[in-house]
């Protein structure tokens, strides 16, 4: 019987394009999608575009955008940048359609039926100009426990402690940068503290990896906080059935996008979205997860689940993190590289095999080293793999590009032999092993023909050679195909190999005429990072920045309304600006050497608009006004000519 299986990826978030770390996931799962379908299984491979959530929200406002637009476009680039990397999806959709909010309405609604929801009032922290709650990361302050500055509203980066928000001594909203206030409010809680039993059970069952397992363990063993599932209005996300501005948080119906990605495919294809997803389900199903979301899949999602008609999964399989160079993936680092970028450097199989010699079943941090990166490519994939194809041509060619009608049997058997091995590091997920062991075959042929030395022999004798060193090299070509496809697609065109599946492995290949080798792939250059874009790439300590990294600062034109001296500071000023349609700021300058309060009424100076406001002893700087000075103490405040108005915008 065909083994069936739906197989998901993480949701990639829609505010932004697919960079190497979303690729690592898509790769390792796309990989064991291929060797499952070349193993003749039922594949069912579904992700979509998370297209929920304040950050969205925000994002839109900000590009002043409709939300709705902005994520439909960026969904259509991911489904391109993904497809370039040959992933085959069965299905790639979004979050936001109607088969989801019909799904996510049915689930919530089975969970009110099993008294599974309550309501409870909480305080939260409230952007009065924003007009909105703010989500922890939208909130900046002082940690409640060491006293370290700019700490985000879940927990200090400097001791490690978790609070509330509202904990935060003197917290800032990062979006308008004013002080968010106290505010009631009611949620809708989820009472996963009530599932523990199904929980521990369902751990037991589908997590494999020791260290999710004793993790998620953790958790269970300590007290399960039940689980807010509703946001406040503004939002973006489907809205909360008989509630009023209550919006369901995007955690619960990203999840249920697997379900609803299902559906949208078997509504276009005729089939039943609950032949799959039904509790007694003959397929397997297996999400791929980064550790990050761990907690949302191994706890949540499972629970939720259960509420509901639909299956649990079967395995829940996380990865690592991917470093570039040894660094975290980091915009201001420059360590950030999106996918399209990669690609219009490299061939996008070349990063597939790499990750692949990476790859095991364990949650271990990847590391993108890009001399490494190169070293292997050239070295393993191009010198040792593909390279055999031409280093026998010369042979086959004397005999009209026909193959021998027979080949030295006891080095193929010698080969063959461990096939099996390589099928099950597939299926153990373990493909640095997999791939190990097929350069272990690719060395062994390279020798064969180094020993054998067919330039020294007749011609008949050299056919034979190049004909036993082929057939192996074809099995190898196949064995590649769920890690490379397309350059393993390219080098069995050669053989007029097109279709084929792991039951083609062993096939023996003789007295037929093939193709001229033609190259499947050539040696690259090393890279530096500041290669992949010259725009955008930045490397650290580089000088030079582009013009899109001026616009990121905001200079306006700012009228001086009010300045006084601050007591205690031998240095400040403090100065009320009028910064036109934009309001009025506070910012305290040291200038006060150089500057009498009164003389800096009605002046127009420049202010850095964006700067993340600093907490002083004296009150709270919400910008920066620019002055120039020299070694002679002078403190020269930058001005703009008559006619200016407050507000503008400098560039
Ligand atoms: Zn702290």
């Amino acid at each position: 019987m065909t083994k069936k299986y739906l197989i998901t990826s993480a949701l990639p978030y829609g505010n932004g394009p697919i960079h190497l770390g979303h690729m690592l996931e898509h790769i390792q799962t796309d990989i064991w999608v291929k060797f499952l379908r070349l193993q003749n299984c039922e594949v069912i491979y579904i992700c979509a575009d998370d297209a929920h959530g304040a950050p969205i929200l925000i994002k839109a406002q900000k590009d002043d955008i409709d939300p709705e637009v902005m994520t439909k476009r960026i969904q259509q680039e991911h489904t391109t940048t993904l497809q370039d990397f040959n992933i085959k999806h069965t299905n790639y959709y979004t979050t936001h359609s109607d088969e989801n909010k019909d799904l996510v309405e049915e689930i919530y609604s089975n969970l009110l039926e099993d008294n599974l929801i309550y309501k409870k009032k909480i305080k939260q922290l409230f952007d009065e100009k924003q007009g909105m709650f703010l989500a922890d990361r939208y909130v900046i302050g002082t940690c409640p426990a060491c006293g370290a500055d700019s700490q985000f509203g879940d927990g200090c980066e400097v001791c490690g402690i978790t609070y509330e928000a509202e904990e935060l001594i003197n917290p800032i909203s990062t979006i308008t940068n004013t002080t968010p206030v106290l505010k009631k409010t009611e949620h809708l809680y989820f009472k996963l503290n009530t599932q523990s039993n199904l929980l521990g059970q369902f751990l037991e069952d589908a997590v494999k990896q020791k260290a999710i397992k004793s993790k998620l363990n953790e958790w269970l063993d300590g007290e399960l906080a039940d689980w807010n599932i509703s946001r406040d209005a503004p939002y973006f996300g489907f809205e909360i059935p008989n509630e009023k501005d209550k919006y369901f948080y995007v955690w619960l119906d990203a999840p249920i996008g697997y379900i609803a990605s299902t559906k949208n495919y078997c509504d276009k294809n005729k089939k039943d979205f609950m032949d799959i997803w039904n509790k007694k389900s003959d397929y397997e199903i297996h999400h791929f997860i980064g550790k990050d979301i761990i907690y949302f899949h191994g706890l949540f999602w499972p629970a939720v689940l259960n509420a509901s008609k639909y299956k649990l999964p079967n395995s829940i399989h996380a990865h690592g993190f991917l470093s570039i160079n040894g660094q975290k993936m980091s915009k201001s680092k420059g360590t950030f590289i999106t996918a399209d970028q990669f690609r219009e450097k490299y061939e996008p199989d070349l990063l597939r095999f790499y990750f692949a010699s990476k790859l095991n079943s364990k949650i271990e941090d990847i590391d993108l080293d890009l001399k490494d990166f190169t070293n292997k490519i050239n070295s393993s994939l191009v010198g040792k793999i593909f390279n055999i194809g031409s280093r026998v041509d010369a042979f086959i060619k004397n005999n009209n590009y026909v193959l021998s009608n027979k080949y030295d049997r006891s080095f193929v058997d010698s080969q063959r032999k461990q096939y099996d091995q390589i099928l099950k590091n597939f299926a153990d997920k373990e493909f640095s092993k997999a791939v190990n062991l097929i350069l272990r075959i690719a060395d062994s042929i390279n020798s064969y023909i180094n020993e054998k030395k067919p330039w020294q022999l007749d011609n008949e004798e050299a056919l034979l050679i190049a004909t036993t060193s082929l057939n192996i090299y074809i099995d190898i070509c196949i064995l590649l195909n769920p890690i490379t496809p397309k350059l393993s697609e390219q080098a069995l065109k050669q053989f007029e190999i097109d279709k084929f599946s792991f039951k083609d492995l062993k096939n023996d290949m003789l007295g037929t005429k093939i193709n001229k080798y033609k190259v499947v792939v050539e040696r690259i250059e090393e890279t530096e990072l500041n290669h992949f874009n010259g725009n955008e790439m930045t490397v650290q300590n580089d000088k030079e920045i582009s013009i899109e990294d001026f616009a990121k600062i905001d200079l306006r034109v700012a009228k001086i309304i009010s300045a006084e001296n601050v007591e205690d500071a031998d240095k400040l000023i403090k100065i009320e600006l009028d910064v036109g349609v934009l309001g009025s700021k506070t910012v305290f300058a040291g200038i006060k050497e150089a500057y009498e309060p009164k003389d800096l009424i009605d002046k127009n100076v420049v202010l850095v608009n964006n700067l993340k406001s600093r907490k002083m002893k004296f009150g709270i700087s919400e910008g920066m006004i620019l002055a120039s000075s020299n070694d002679e103490g002078g403190i020269f405040l930058l001005s703009s000519d008559n006619g200016a108005k407050p507000g503008e915008k400098i560039k």
